[in-house]
């Protein structure tokens, strides 16, 4: 009998169509492999699980043994209790029972073992001890990365090229920087918003994917024929012959369209009326840097320099941090890189950070947490400085709010830079430091935020957050995150207006910059600069050049002024038309 067909809709956060079998992940936030033994390999299976046992036992103490003194006082309690529970024979043996009883591979053992101890975790009334699952299941993370290190005997019948596709309960952004390296052709989840973190690097990847599905991993079953269909945020399951063959159809349209895109790589960006628009690219790590160059990228106007402090236990120290930046800015051959200091909080968690907040979009993130944590500050601060001597470097704060967190992060600027002086080492003098503008208060005083730095950028991903009132990560919310609403569209043009004002370059590197759709009305607010993921550079160029700014900044206007949706609906057709 064939396999009953439906659809199921969500939220499309990146487009393109794939086409491929279900992959259901398990609770395990690093995907694991999972296969049958043959019996004469269960005597290996059995020595390989002890010996990543022990390598991780060994990676932690070294860890414990070289914490950096700048390190949160966190950090050895954490390692501590790392260990602890990795000595703990729910860890060290169960897996193994499992192993010899159902003859499955040692990765998948332990992650159906944790999930088990996650199930139990769940059940404990006391909210602290029930957080401890978290602790559990970043011990099993690093126990598969060991494992997945070294490879077992695979069975003959795995089909790895198959076309995959992950389908997920919720995934966090630091899965989605594992899944850069396990080829997925699409990946869909039950949970998450269109600009949370999760979202913005399906973009980057150019991974078709939709999200807020809500019932997608609990309906679909493994190896279920799915088509996902990012821009429409539709996905089919087990679809019939016919409307296969529609999608395949709509998906060679789709890579026709953007290989066509290519041409415009080298063309010049600006209007019709030759007015010159800046396009630069968004990265989150040195890997990303290909894809810049293939967009034709101006530089980087976003390094999510978090991205380096994420997936690890420890802490990258200036040494680490300055070869990356440095590579970056190398790598750019005299382009622009704009290099954000940390942004952890809110849905980017480091393992070692602070205990979760109730409101962590409101809480001890970006900037606040830097300034909480001096140390910490300071080691950056000088990393990116010294990689300012090896290219055209520009830093930026993210999340100012306030007056006196500007100063005191320029004062913190001031003696990163003194400290360089005195230890000899070379950095730029003149370094342009920037503000994002993605508060509300900070959009509202920034011909004064203009004044005090050399340049601001726009972040309308939290800038929509903090104006409606919306979590940005939560789907039950996500119909209202709306960058249309003209209190969101003021804030923008009234930074953009200060800016200009002011002399000071303003861009937007939210995800609004990076939407065809939204090309012309920021152009019409006076939008210059524009900084997106190096995906959908091309496609906002196309709408660049097609554009006249006489034509567009009327009606820009007028949907500044409208409050009412359908109204809205019909202005942005009729400025796109
Ligand atoms: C933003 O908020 O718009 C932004 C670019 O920063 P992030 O998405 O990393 O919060
Ligand atoms: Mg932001």
């Amino acid at each position: 009998m064939p396999a009953t067909s439906f659809s199921l809709h969500g939220i499309g956060v990146s487009g393109g169509i794939a086409i491929g079998y279900a992959h259901l992940a398990s609770n395990a936030r690093v995907e694991v492999p999972q296969y049958m033994l043959d019996r004469k390999y269960i005597k290996d299976e059995l020595a390989r699980f002890d010996e990543a046992i022990m390598a991780t036992r060994a990676e932690l103490e070294n860890l414990r043994e070289h914490i950096p003194s700048n390190a949160p006082a966190e950090l050895s309690a954490f390692l501590d209790m790392h260990l602890m529970f990795l000595g703990d024979s729910m860890i060290a043996e169960e897996p193994k029972r499992l192993i010899r009883e159902t003859q499955c591979n040692a990765e998948w053992a332990l992650a159906q073992q944790m999930e088990a101890l996650v199930a139990r975790f769940e059940e404990i009334d006391d909210p602290y001890l029930r957080s401890r699952q978290e602790d559990v299941v970043q011990v099993v993370q690093r126990v598969l990365k060991a494992l997945m290190g070294h490879p077992s005997h695979l069975p003959l019948d795995v089909d790895f090229d198959s076309e995959r596709i992950l389908v997920a309960h919720e995934l966090t952004p630091a899965d989605m920087v594992i899944f850069k390296n396990v080829h997925f052709a699409a990946f869909i989840t039950d949970l998450g918003g269109a600009t949370s973190h999760t979202a913005i690097l399906a973009r980057s990847m150019a991974m078709p994917s939709v999200m807020a599905l809500h019932t997608a991993r609990g309906l679909i079953r493994d190896h279920d024929l799915l088509i996902v269909d990012g821009r429409d945020g539709v996905v089919i399951v087990n679809p019939d012959e016919s409307v296969l063959a529609e999608y395949r159809l709509r998906q060679n349209q789709w890579r026709i369209d953007t290989d066509k895109l290519k041409r415009l790589k080298s063309s010049k960006s600006a209007t019709l009326d030759g007015t010159p628009v800046e396009l630069m690219a968004n990265i989150e790590l040195l890997d990303d840097i290909d894809a810049v160059k293939a967009a034709g990228a101006q530089g980087v106007g976003l390094f999510r320099s978090e991205f380096l402090f994420l997936n690890r236990d420890d802490l990258p120290d200036e040494e680490e941090q300055f070869e990356s930046y440095k590579a970056v800015a190398e790598a750019l051959d005299g382009k622009p890189v704009t290099i954000r200091t940390l942004d952890l909080g809110a849905d980017k968690q480091a393992p070692w950070g602070h205990t979760v907040a109730d409101n962590p979009a409101l809480g001890l993130r970006a900037i606040r947490l830097c300034l909480a944590e001096p140390g910490l500050f300071h080691t950056q601060l000088r990393a990116i400085l010294r990689a300012s001597a090896h290219g055209r470097v520009r830093m930026l704060i993210p999340m100012l709010a306030s007056f006196t967190e500007l100063r005191q992060s320029l004062q913190r600027i001031d003696e990163a830079k003194a400290s360089l002086r005195k230890d000899g080492l070379k950095f730029d003098e003149g370094i342009p430091i920037g503000g994002m503008i993605e508060v509300p208060a900070a959009a509202l005083s920034a011909a004064f935020f203009a004044e005090q730095l050399d340049f601001l950028s726009i972040g309308t991903n939290d800038l929509i957050q903090y104006t409606l009132a919306i979590d940005r990560a939560d789907d039950s919310v996500a119909h209202l995150y709306d960058p249309l609403n003209p209190a969101v569209l003021g804030l923008v043009q009234q930074t953009i207006r200060a800016g200009a004002k002011a002399g000071k370059p303003v861009s937007v590197c939210g995800e609004m910059a990076g939407d065809p759709l939204l090309t012309r009305l920021l152009l019409g607010l006076g939008l210059r600069s524009f900084s997106m993921h190096p995906a959908s550079l091309l496609q906002v160029k196309q709408q660049v050049l097609k554009s006249h700014i006489e034509d567009v900044t009327p009606i820009a206007q007028k949907l500044l002024k409208n409050i009412d949706p359908e109204k809205t609906a019909a202005l942005l057709a009729r400025l796109n038309g």
